[in-house]
């Protein structure tokens, strides 16, 4: 049977449910020739069934590169119906001019429930600009959020004004944050003074990208995204074992394993160590957070109860590397993520779950800048070992990680 064929087939099985068709379908193209870049592309070419388009942009959109099928691919489903829907999953590495012809598609009959509100969804959450013209034609609520990063200088002015007659309205100061430009970020700065709750002007001004105690930038830059590929395809190294202590759980003492580090040389953010980032390979949920001194030759320091490594034990689905893309939002994205349907991300300022503080490094007390998000979504290679999202964060100067989880 044709791999085009076998994906309708898993996808119309009434037998399975939604994430085991996922599995199998991932399973199914990632054994095709070339990691079954052809395979979901010619899927997507040729299927006239919505559910196995969607498992194959799910698949296609899990690896890098291939920019030319992608684009193939989108195009065809643009003139397919229904099926447009699963060409949202392409929309980071869909040239401009694709992208474009999706936005007048949709301003000419702009409907909530059109399948073409998903490509537009995504489109305002990784190019803002290209959907900012014609945002007095759209309703939905979420893309007014998305179309908040990178916005004008006159609207971070326009919030500040709303906020300050609205008598602190909490949710115009928010959003003048999430413009995450230049100017937002001085414009939460300018007005410390005016907080009763010093906290709650932190956590502003970091969502603005500035860190409070020092007016650092919040996040690495440029930001990229990650994605999960074969050991050795990238120099940053996913998951593997890692011999020697490592946390454990309180609760049930099940070591944590590593789940990325970032090979210092290969990114320019002029880090002064390889970081890493560990985290727990049970379901306790006892702890929020791992803290981890990194020294030099991999020697690692752990904050907290730790223990021994378990080669058994992993958190990611055997040893990888995470491959880096540039990504397309460059300001940082302003609509929060869900955890299960993001992407992975390396440098800019955080997509959050839900907005909240950074962490302090243990050793200097000074606030942490971002440094990458994993997310727990499939990969490739099969599921992670964990749910949610991890927050990773970075203190350059005592070489310190902390990995902060939501769900
Ligand atoms: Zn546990
Ligand atoms: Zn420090």
């Amino acid at each position: 049977m044709r791999p085009t064929e076998e994906v309708e087939k898993i996808a119309a099985d009434s037998k399975l449910s939604v994430s085991e068709k996922e599995v199998r379908i991932i399973e199914l193209l990632s054994g095709q020739p070339d990691r079954g870049v052809a395979a979901a592309t010619m899927c997507l070419m040729e299927t006239g069934d919505d559910r196995a388009a969607d498992f194959a942009a799910l698949y296609l959109a899990l690896l890098p590169g291939a920019h030319e099928e992608k684009a193939r691919a989108a195009e065809r489903l643009r003139g397919s119906g229904q099926l447009v829907r699963s060409a949202s999953r392409l929309v980071p590495w869909l040239p401009g001019q694709l992208l474009d012809s999706f936005v007048t598609d949709y301003v000419s009959d702009p409907k909530g429930g059109s399948p073409l509100s998903d490509v537009i969804f995504e489109i305002g959450v990784n190019t803002p600009d290209r959907l900012r013209p014609f945002a007095d034609r759209i309703e939905s609520h979420f893309i007014h959020r998305s179309l908040l990063s990178g916005s004008p200088d006159e609207l971070v002015d326009a919030f500040l004004e709303r906020w300050r007659e609205g008598d602190d309205d909490y949710d115009a100061i928010e959003a003048l944050a999430l413009i995450r430009t230049r100017h937002a970020a001085r414009t939460v700065l300018a007005v410390r003074e005016e907080f009763e709750d010093p906290e709650e002007w932190e956590i502003l001004l970091e969502l603005a990208g500035i860190l409070p105690d020092a007016e650092r930038e919040a996040g690495y830059r440029p930001p990229y995204m990650g994605l999960v590929t074969d050991d050795g395809e990238s120099p940053h190294v996913m998951g593997g074992h890692v011999d020697g202590p490592v946390p454990v759980c309180p609760a049930c003492s099940a070591p944590a394993q590593r789940v990325l580090t970032l090979a210092a040389d290969a990114v320019p953010y002029g880090l002064a160590q390889d970081p890493s980032f560990f985290w727990y390979t049970c379901s306790c949920g006892a702890l929020e957070t791992t803290t981890v001194r990194v020294g030099p030759g991999e020697r690692y320091v752990f904050y907290g109860p730790h223990g021994i490594s378990d080669p058994d034990r992993s958190i990611v689905p055997g040893k990888r590397s995470m491959t880096l893309e540039s990504h397309p939002n460059r300001v940082g994205v302003s609509l929060e993520a869900i955890a299960g349907w993001s992407r992975h991300q390396v440098g800019g300022l955080p997509r959050w779950v839900e907005v909240d503080a950074h962490p302090h490094c243990p050793e200097c007390r000074k606030v942490m800048p971002f440094l990458a998000s994993i997310d727990s979504g499939p990969t490739p290679f099969g599921a992670m070992g964990f749910r949610g999202t991890l927050f990773c964060f970075w203190c350059n100067n005592c070489r310190v990680s902390v990995t902060q989880h939501q769900s």
